[in-house]
């Protein structure tokens, strides 16, 4: 890792989030799909934040996605950027973008997922200049 990289602390891991964070460390990205009401989300529950069904289910994203909104936080020792990612598959999640150009990124621009990894646990997903 290049002293340019953030270190990145390891994500809290638990039994409704393990198959999340196998899944990553394996470079795959999945979210949650509810089969009662065919809604998906992010973060992973056990129980569907849309009707309350427990009979939620993991799909394989595509790890494709837009910028929704963005924060670039420059006054830190390495700046980054902290966005909210629409993923292809419906859900927004919060991430962050890495390997691109803080001052060119915008509203509705196309990212890819990309796993970084953290100090002592699975690596996490962040996305891209698609
Ligand atoms: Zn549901």
């Amino acid at each position: 890792m290049s002293p340019r990289e953030r270190t990145i602390p390891a994500p809290p891991v638990n039994p409704e989030t393990r198959p999340f964070w196998d899944a990553a460390a394996a470079g795959k990205l999945l979210v949650k799909r509810c089969t009662a009401c065919g809604e998906r989300h992010h973060y992973p529950r056990a129980i569907c934040p849309f009707c309350g069904s427990d009979r939620t289910e993991w799909l394989d994203a595509s790890g494709r996605g837009t910028i929704y909104s963005f924060s670039v936080f420059r006054r830190a020792p390495i700046p980054y950027a902290i966005a909210y990612v629409t993923l292809a598959e419906g859900p927004t999640m919060m991430t962050n973008l890495v390997d691109c150009d803080l001052d060119a990124l915008r509203i509705g621009q196309a990212v890819r997922v990309v796993f970084k990894p953290t100090e002592d646990g699975p690596p996490v997903p962040m996305f891209t200049a698609a």
